[in-house]
């Protein structure tokens, strides 16, 4: 019997044996606030599902009447046959509603940093990158072999440190951030960061995964929140969060569109994002557009629940959105929280090492508009049992 892939059992068990093996639960439900997991119904704090829109009948009801138009599937890549109306339509969209000159779709927010950051830089340049950046911006970073530096996290004056270190070594400069980091819920400062990228003349790119819908007005993200537009050069977008679809999407200077369009490789060898994916994201803008309920729900939500569990004595750490980390140290404490607080039909992710650093393992609190303030109540008094139960809190 062959043993070549021998390997893949030991470096499991070593994964199982570290406590990083992922267990994958499965939902048979649609998303919302509630949902069955593995056949439990549970109140749900552990989408990105920010504004309750992935199970929204307008979203549903326009994947239905786009499929019955248009089928199912693009058939082909964007550049030979993959190009519908629908998907022009959807980008002249999001270019209005992200007040920027204009957009180009991705199959999701992972390609649209694996084809925008090597589309933008190469052998010979340089990219200034946040310690913090997300998995699919440092994917990105290696695959365009520039030289890549990283400056502490959110940090303006290291990334000029950083940038002075490297003066004159390089032939372009890409400064690249997170907008909302995920696992703290903070975001970066942009308008410290913009600053710096004009002083120096370098290209800035946000990704703005986790801002999009929920920060500036009506959700129009980080850039808007700030004030930025035409400073800041590219934003990268996904559908897959507060839109409650999926898809990528990159919007910014009308230059650079056109030059992905060219040059940004999973536009050209991937296919189209499908049908239902396009018109329900087309429906998601319409949402958004018509009116900030959704976004302001969200955010009084979010607040009322921060405000709540400080109140009870829990720390919230940095978190500047909806994203709320529940800090408790050890990874064992967090992943003991997590059981007891899914007992308690409650279903909030723990997060340890290394998807966190060593110390500061945490439960991770995603607050949504689907939300009831019931169900906000009901959380509470899980995590006020089970943190008084774990000696979290007195
Ligand atoms: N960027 C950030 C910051 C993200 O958090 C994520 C999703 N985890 C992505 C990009 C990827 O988005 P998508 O799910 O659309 O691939």
């Amino acid at each position: 019997m062959s043993s070549k892939l021998n390997w893949i059992d030991k470096e499991l068990e070593s994964l199982k044996e570290s406590g990083l093996y992922n267990q994958i639960r499965t939902l048979s439900s649609p998303q919302g606030a509630w949902l069955v997991v593995d056949g439990k119904r549970v109140l749900n704090f552990c989408s990105n599902n920010y504004l309750g829109l992935a199970n929204h009948p307008r979203l549903v009801k326009a994947a239905q009447e786009a499929m019955a138009e248009y089928g199912v599937g693009p058939g082909a890549v964007r550049t030979i046959a993959g190009t519908m109306d629908l998907h022009l339509k959807l980008e002249k969209r999001i270019a209005k509603f992200k007040r920027v000159e204009d957009a180009i779709t991705f199959q999701s927010g992972f390609t649209a940093n694996l084809g925008t950051i090597p589309a933008l830089v190469g052998k010979g340049d340089i990219i200034f990158s946040d310690e913090l950046n997300h998995a699919s911006i440092i994917d990105g970073c290696r695959l365009s072999r520039a030289k890549i530096a990283r400056y502490d996290h959110a940090d303006p004056s290291s990334l000029e440190n950083v940038i002075r270190e490297h003066e004159g070594d390089y032939r372009r400069g890409l400064i690249v951030t997170d907008g909302v980091f995920s696992m703290d819920g903070d975001y970066a400062p942009l308008d410290k960061l913009a600053d710096v990228a004009e002083n120096y003349d370098l290209m800035l790119m946000v990704d703005d995964a986790h801002g999009e819908g929920v920060l500036g007005e009506g959700g129009r993200g980080i850039v808007d929140h700030f004030h930025l537009h035409g400073k800041v050069d590219i934003e990268v977008g996904t559908f897959s969060k507060a839109f409650g679809v999926m898809g990528g999407v990159v919007a910014g200077n009308a230059k650079i569109i056109e030059w992905l369009r060219q040059r940004g490789r999973p536009f050209l060898f991937s296919s189209a994002v499908t049908v239902p994916d396009v018109a329900a994201t087309i429906a998601a803008v319409d949402v958004l557009e018509e009116s900030t309920e959704l976004v302001d729900r969200l955010w009084e939500n979010a607040n009322i629940f921060k405000s709540k569990m400080e109140s009870l004595g829990f720390d919230t750490g940095k978190s500047m959105t909806p994203i709320t980390p529940v800090m408790l140290g050890e990874a064992k404490l967090a992943r003991a929280f997590s059981r007891r607080l899914y007992e308690e039909d409650v279903f909030a992710m723990a997060l340890g090492y290394p998807t966190v650093p060593k110390g500061l393992a945490r439960i991770r609190v995603m607050i949504s508009a689907a939300h009831s303030k019931d169900d906000l109540e009901k959380a509470l008094q899980a995590f006020a049992k089970v943190g008084k139960e774990l000696h979290v809190i007195s």
